[in-house]
């Protein structure tokens, strides 16, 4: 073999192998920065030699294939779907109805029933070929390039696997990683995701696949179909598909009777809230694949499987009104305030109503008696109307058309859920929400000013915009509720303190939309001031690395307001920060971006400090504790030896301060 296709091929599998211990084995035995080194050096050989290209090489995952339309595919096989059943006395009957039609002892397969988007994968000489969603079981959407980018897809298997099959599962969104999207989310003034299922099906249709790249799915399987597969149940069959290198959760287990079935159902019935994803019930299944052949289908669903639906906790109580809330983007969000009601150990009085859409399709009204569910999500939701107990002469409920708070009228953009209020700078919640977030720790960090005393001041009159802060006068201060000669004091203090806030936080604690820490941070190193940005037009924004259209039009549309180019100004008259200073101009650079560097030891030429600074300075960050997501780390002397352990277990490499100077170039 030529020794290029050679070394091409052995960091494949080498990073295959990675891949495969971190995300299905949960076992990280590489560092990330040692991974990300090894994929560059794959990803420059193989756009230096196309002849060696692999559709299926890891460096297939990061996406960036895009697709206009969804092919749409039959499927070899049929996906059906599975009958429900939800009590003891329902896993009886069907055990019933199962020994009517087959002979001899039956025992039978429990596993999670995983709650996300299915999923049909074909492989082909132990490569993925294709990745279908089920559409109406018959045929569904080609999401092959997306679901490539799903880390615990294997793209190319081990063993020994049938020549060709099809396998089945579900793509999740584990809580963890959901919750993060959500904080981000919330960051940069979006709603967040409303819930992991709809999210992780969502995402199979992203249009971008590298999006979908960004996104934490898994694929967890459950069923193998083909023919000539030589396994005899369908438990061999999810341990073979282990084998291969598929992510099968260990909770499946062998059931030699209906009462050892029946334990599986209670055990989990519990245990499922400590699950890392959502699961909406159990799935049981005929372990015996001929006898899986004898029992057959019914129109709909296999009769040698049943689904056991969990019950979610559920109550039903009053609905006494219907308040609007007005958000800092000025996204409008009705919510239902319920007489209160104890569920899942929690006293409940309100429910997010979402929008318009979901009340108008619930018609929800007043006086109605609702069914509430505590689900996944952290604020219950309504689930439907007991229209047996609706008050005769109720009335639909109709939508606002006017923001509860300033009287506007409400707009709704094409494709969006969500009204919205458009008084951007005269719409008191957005207002007095656009300071807070001004004030707020990671943005202008100013002392002594609280969010409740932002309101006050709002309210009555003293300021109506973040920059008519650096105008207020200790003696309007001191008045107000709770104020005092010494905090008027440290607020005046705090704020003309934040005069010194370096410029990318300034940028953040402008509140324009998209624009969170991150993005705040890149646009600030690129361009240097707030006025190269707001002269920036859309296109050459979207040509900064990371910064897509959807930030570039939201930049845009803020220095279009020529309301906000006046404030902008006024922070500037006032002496904010809104270009970088000479010094950190100095010495700044990006040799570090991405990194994540530990530091141990003592050092000879440099104190921790100044390292530390010359490591933020030029882009990385500094972390203070070993873990697969170090980069590196500068020892110096005296390093202790559980960090030096922990160190060659990642196999994180150290280097000592000559060395990093000198990555450095210093
Ligand atoms: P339903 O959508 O309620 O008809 O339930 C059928 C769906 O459950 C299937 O289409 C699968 O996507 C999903 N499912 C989740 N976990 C399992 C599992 N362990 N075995 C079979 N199906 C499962
Ligand atoms: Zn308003």
């Amino acid at each position: 073999m030529n020794p290029i296709e050679e070394r091409i091929e052995n960091l494949r599998n080498e990073l295959r192998e990675h891949n495969y211990n971190y995300y299905v084995l949960d076992n990280a035995t590489i560092s990330d920065y040692e991974f990300d080194v090894k994929l560059k050096e794959l990803q420059e050989l193989e756009a230096k030699h196309p002849e060696f290209f692999d559709a299926n090489s890891p460096t297939q995952r990061v996406g960036g294939e895009v697709t206009k339309n969804f092919e749409t595919i039959p499927h070899e096989h049929r996906m059906y779907s599975l009958d429900n059943s939800y009590s003891k006395e329902d896993l009886l009957d069907w055990e019933k109805r199962i020994k009517k039609l087959v002979d001899g002892e039956v025992q039978y397969t429990c596993e999670l029933k995983y709650d996300g988007a299915s999923i049909s994968l074909t492989y082909e000489n132990g490569k993925l070929v294709k990745a279908v969603t089920r559409g109406d079981g018959f045929q569904g959407d080609n999401v092959t390039a997306n679901v490539k980018t799903i880390k615990s897809v294997p793209l190319q298997l081990k063993g020994d696997y049938p020549e060709k099959f099809d396998i089945r599962g579900e793509i999740v969104l584990p809580f963890e990683g959901f919750n993060k999207m959500n904080e981000e989310r919330i960051e940069i003034g979006e709603e967040p995701y409303r819930n992991p299922r709809n999210t992780a099906s969502g995402s199979l249709k992203l249009q971008d696949s590298a999006e979908v790249a960004k996104r934490p799915l898994e694929c967890l399987l459950y069923n193998l179909t083909g023919s000539n597969l030589g396994i005899k149940t369908q438990f061999e069959s999810l341990k073979k598909a282990r084998e291969w290198g598929f992510k099968v959760p260990d909770a499946a287990t062998l059931a030699h009777s209906i009462d050892e079935v029946l334990e599986f159902v209670d055990y989990w019935n519990t245990h499922r809230h400590n699950l890392p994803y959502e699961t909406d019930g159990v799935v049981i299944k005929v372990n015996s694949l001929q006898q899986q052949e004898e029992l057959g289908y019914t129109a709909k669903a296999p009769r040698w499987a049943m689904a056991y639906k969990f019950k979610a906790e559920q109550v039903s109580t009053k609905l006494n009104s219907i308040t609007y809330q007005v958000g800092r983007t000025g996204a409008i969000t009705p919510v239902a305030n319920l007489e209160p009601v104890e569920l899942a150990g929690t006293t409940v009085k309100r429910a997010s109503l979402h929008n318009a859409d979901q009340i108008a399709k619930l018609d929800i009204r007043v006086g109605d008696e609702v069914y509430v569910e505590k689900g996944g999500e952290i604020i219950p939701k309504i689930l439907g109307v007991d229209l047996t107990k609706r008050p005769s002469g109720s009335v639909p409920t109709t939508y606002i058309n006017h923001c509860p708070e300033c009287h506007t009228e409400l707009v709704r953009e094409e494709g969006e859920a969500q009204h919205y209020c458009p008084n951007y700078n005269g719409c008191n919640p957005q207002i007095i929400g656009r300071i807070q977030h001004f004030i707020s720790r990671k943005a202008m960090d100013i002392e002594g000013l609280g969010g409740e005393t932002v309101a006050l001041l709002v309210n009555e009159g003293l300021i109506t915009n973040y920059s008519d802060l650096y105008e207020l006068k200790k003696e309007q201060v001191i008045p107000l509720e709770r104020m005092a000669e010494k905090s008027a004091d440290n607020l005046i203090q705090g704020i003309e303190k934040s005069k010194t806030i370096p410029f990318e936080r300034v940028l953040y604690a402008l509140g324009i939309r998209y624009v969170g820490e991150t993005v705040a941070k890149k646009l600030a190193r690129h361009y240097k001031s707030i006025d190269a940005i707001a002269h920036a037009s859309e296109e050459a924004l979207v040509n900064v690395d990371e910064i897509g259209v959807k930030i570039a039009e939201s930049v845009s549309a803020f220095f279009a307001s020529t309301e906000n180019v006046f404030i902008v100004n006024r922070l500037k008259e006032f002496g904010v920060q809104l270009e970088m200073s000479e010094e950190e101009l100095v010495g700044k650079t990006n040799k570090l971006e991405g990194l994540s560097i530990v530091i141990s030891g003592v050092f000879e030429s440099l104190s921790r400090d100044e390292l530390k600074k010359l490591i933020e300075d030029n882009g990385g960050k500094v972390s203070s504790s070993i873990s697969s997501k170090t980069s590196f780390i500068v020892a110096g002397a005296n390093m202790g030896p559980s960090k030096k352990e922990k160190a060659e277990k990642l196999n994180i490499e150290l280097i000592n301060e000559y060395q990093f100077l000198q990555k450095l170039n210093i």
